[in-house]
């Protein structure tokens, strides 16, 4: 293969160039938005987390049910070998106190100013406001421009035209029916890092005083799923680091059984034992709050689920309160 045309200037897109061009093939990158990465720079506003420092074992079971097809590439490229390309490109990383690794600077723009240059350099070619249509006749790439259709073909062709999240951004899934129509088998399009609602819903209290609030140093148990973690109350549901590790498992039940009920711990470092001994610990003349808080350090958001979750009288049964708490 001596040229190739990759369709969609995000990093997967520009990953796909950078490997056909180190191997000697003249590549065309074509995207519909005015400049490439634009989802990538977005996920740097949240400091861009680029991989993760835990055993290979825990990160290859984050791809839940894709894993067995992503374990074999994901040892070829491990997260130390992404690192080290991303220090090839000039830029530092850290493991943060999550374990997970992020550019020193916390920014996508630099990474990708510099990763653009280093293309450009080695002949990789952007032809951007080129929007993909599908196939010619004679089986040319079409494109819609601002100036009418072009239309290109080349040796190889790599599309990678994102999901379908975010669609200001440039990956707005409309490619989907154009491969349908060509006979290609399509698995539907589903989120992968999201939030959840609760079923019913916070009272009105806890959402008008913790949604934003961290849980910090919970743990969640969902099936296979056990970790520790941190994650945030929104106005309607959950959503953070912790609950976009298992969400994928958890959209899945979600789609089979229109519910999914995961277990969370409080207090991982408790056992139950402790806790219950802790919560029937005499508590005087203290407030139920002072006391969780000065036993267990149970406060704040954990305090307010105990709230949410249990009725008054059983707030103060320590077997029920240990219960809902580990
Ligand atoms: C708020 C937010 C925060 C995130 N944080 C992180 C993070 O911290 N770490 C992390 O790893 N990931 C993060 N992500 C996810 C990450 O941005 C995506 O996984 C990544 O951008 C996907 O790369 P991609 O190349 O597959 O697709 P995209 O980045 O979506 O690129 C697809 C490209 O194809 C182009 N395109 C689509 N259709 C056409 C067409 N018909 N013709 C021409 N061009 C087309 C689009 O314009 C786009 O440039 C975050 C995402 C969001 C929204």
């Amino acid at each position: 293969m001596s040229s190739a045309i990759v369709v969609g200037a995000g990093p997967a897109g520009l990953m796909a160039a950078e490997m056909l061009s180190a191997a000697g093939v003249q590549v065309d990158v074509y995207d519909a938005m005015p400049s490439a990465g634009r989802k990538f720079l977005l996920a740097g506003r949240g400091g861009l987390n680029l991989t993760h420092s835990e055993p290979f074992e825990a990160f290859a079971a984050r791809y839940g049910s894709r894993r067995a097809e992503i374990e074999a590439r994901l040892k070829s490229f491990d997260p130390q070998a992404l690192r080290e390309w991303v220090h090839g490109l000039g830029i530092a990383t850290f493991v943060g106190t999550s374990g997970r690794v992020f550019p020193a600077d916390m920014k996508a723009a630099p990474l990708l100013r510099a990763w653009l240059h280093r293309l450009r350099e080695a002949g990789v070619r952007f032809h951007m406001r080129h929007r993909f249509t599908g196939w010619s006749a004679d089986g040319a790439l079409r494109f819609a421009t601002q100036y009418g259709e072009v239309q290109a073909r080349a040796d190889g062709v790599v599309l990678a035209l994102g999901g379908a999240s975010w669609s200001r951004l440039g990956s707005d899934g409309a490619w989907v029916p154009l491969l349908q129509a060509r006979g290609v088998a399509m698995a539907p399009l589903l989120p992968s890092n999201c939030g959840f609602d609760l079923r019913g819903g916070w009272s009105g209290y806890f959402a008008s005083r913790f949604a934003g609030q961290p849980f910090k140093s919970v743990a969640i148990r969902f099936g296979p799923f056990h970790r520790q973690g941190e994650f945030v109350a929104t106005a309607t549901g959950v959503e953070g680091s912790l609950i976009y590790a298992a969400s994928a498992l958890l959209r899945d039940e979600i789609a089979l059984q229109g519910i999914a009920t995961l277990e969370l711990d409080l207090l991982p470092a408790c056992s139950m034992q402790h806790v219950l001994a802790q919560a029937a610990h005499p508590r005087g003349s203290r407030s139920l709050a002072s006391h969780l808080k000065s036993r267990l350090g149970l406060a704040g958001i954990k305090l307010a689920l105990l709230h949410e979750l249990l009725p008054k009288p059983d707030l103060h049964e320590p077997a029920k309160l240990a219960a809902v708490t580990v």
